[in-house]
């Protein structure tokens, strides 16, 4: 790869980033379609700082991680109505110095879920409240899936029920709970927590759809029940990879290299899981 004065810059911003995908996932799709672009991970607690650093030294999009996908919404000239709707920013495209946010975290999610199943009239248990859970509940809430949200806190878990008008159940209620398709969307289960999981193994019925927000590890405990159980199952990383893919499209206007772009996620991760 050859950087020179016409390489275009990307990046992702957040804090912490820890040992963040993204980097490896775009640049690998740079490179497979032969674009000039490099992607760099920029973790700052000075958001307002970096966000001036954007704007002045022309970087030409941006990844937005946690805890700035709300934050960082004051910073753009234009939110996409998507976006606007979810209150979550998770990418920005400099468009001759106007920036402009987008939220492919949505959209990532639904293509992961339609890719596996139709989605119209069934009715699905939304575990989680936080900014994963609201993107994915909006987009679900357009498609006419019939929505329950579960979460923890339950003040959060109501403000996003009454947002999505449907109905907040408490964690410990999920017991009682049936469903097409269950969507895990809390942090619960990442690694190093890999035995961690907010949903009891019994409510898992074969031939349910069960997803899981969580990319690290690729296979979470409740996924490994899911499979057990007989349910069709979707890893965090075709969410996160689908996210991805459709950043790369805001950017580029070109089509994702989409297998690449998985294959070096997957490799990464399968590489971290043995250190
Ligand atoms: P967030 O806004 O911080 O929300 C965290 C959620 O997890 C809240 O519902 C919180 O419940 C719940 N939670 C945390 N610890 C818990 C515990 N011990 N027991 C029960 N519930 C707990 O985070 P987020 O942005 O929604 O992200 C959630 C996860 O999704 C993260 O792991 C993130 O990496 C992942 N994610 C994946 C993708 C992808 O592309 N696959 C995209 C975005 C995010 P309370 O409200 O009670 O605190």
């Amino acid at each position: 790869m050859i950087v020179d004065q016409n390489t275009k810059i990307y990046g992702v911003v957040g804090y912490p980033l820890g040992h963040s995908l993204s980097p490896t996932m775009h640049n690998s799709a740079f490179e497979a379609s032969d674009l000039n672009a490099v992607y760099l991970a920029f973790e700052t607690k000075d958001l307002a700082g970096g966000m001036q650093g954007v704007r002045g030294l022309g970087v030409s999009g941006m990844s937005v991680t946690i805890p700035y996908k709300s934050a960082v919404i004051p910073y753009l000239d234009q939110v996409d109505d998507l976006a606007r709707m979810i209150g979550a920013v998770n990418t920005i495209v400099n468009d001759a110095g106007q920036l402009i946010g987008y939220n492919t975290d949505a959209a990532g999610a639904l293509k992961a879920l339609e890719d596996k199943a139709q989605l119209s009239g069934k009715a699905c248990i939304l575990v989680g409240a936080g900014g994963a859970a609201r993107a994915i509940g909006y987009i679900l809430k357009q498609k006419a899936v019939t929505l329950k949200v579960a979460n923890r806190s339950r003040e959060r878990g109501e403000e996003l029920a009454d947002f999505l008008n449907c109905q907040y159940i408490a964690l410990d209620d999920l017991e009682a709970v049936t469903a097409d398709i269950v969507i895990q969307a809390t942090s619960v289960g990442m690694s190093p927590d890999k035995d961690a999981c907010v949903i009891p193994e019994h409510i898992l019925k074969q031939g349910m759809l069960v997803m899981d927000v969580i990319y690290n590890p690729i296979e979470t405990k409740l996924l490994k029940m899911a499979k057990d159980r007989g349910c069709l199952t979707i890893s965090g990383l075709s969410m996160f990879i689908q996210q991805g893919a459709e950043q790369f499209r805001l950017w580029t206007g070109m089509d994702p290299p989409f297998s690449t772009m998985a294959q070096a996620v997957k490799q990464l991760l399968m590489k971290s899981d043995q250190t």
